[in-house]
């Protein structure tokens, strides 16, 4: 688990974007942003909005979308749609890459690094004349927890 105590960076390029882009830091915007990186790695927008709301915040579901729509033109997070078309939002941390696999069951979301796929996947790429600028690669099925489950029944 990585900490993110340590998370000055994440504003700074945040502020820059803004000012880039003549836009002001709103509190509420400053709020949303806070209560996204205090929540787990990969976060849903609709537990996000709850998150929110449960802390009291008169914030609505299309602010939270369009600040973390901004946080991602801003290259800060990482958009996924794992299952059912729900966005999931993850802090997209410079010099750093990992893959997922995803239980379909139960939406539990498994991060992994495997050196050989990387370089299989640059290999691929060349293989085919394409010079390869980023990639993503989710595996789907059955997490042990759910297939125990399963086999119980
Ligand atoms: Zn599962
Ligand atoms: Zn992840």
């Amino acid at each position: 688990m990585e900490d993110n105590s340590d998370l000055q960076w994440f504003w700074d390029t945040l502020d820059a974007h803004l000012s880039r882009q003549q836009l002001k830091q709103t509190k509420q915007r400053k709020v949303i942003v806070e209560h996204f990186l205090r929540l787990a790695r990969h976060v849903d927008a609709e537990d996000l909005y709850r998150r929110v709301r449960g802390k009291g915040f008169k914030i609505g579901l299309a602010t939270i979308y369009r600040t973390l729509n901004l946080l991602r033109d801003a290259d800060l997070v990482t958009q996924h749609s794992f299952t059912d078309g729900r966005a999931i939002f993850e802090i997209k941390r410079p010099g750093t890459h990992h893959d997922h696999m995803v239980c379909s069951l139960c939406g539990i979301i498994q991060e992994f690094e495997n050196d050989q796929i990387e370089v299989l996947q640059s290999k691929v790429a060349e293989d085919h004349g394409f010079t390869l600028t980023s990639h993503r690669l989710d595996l789907f099925g059955v997490c042990r927890g759910c297939h125990n489950e399963q086999s119980q029944q």
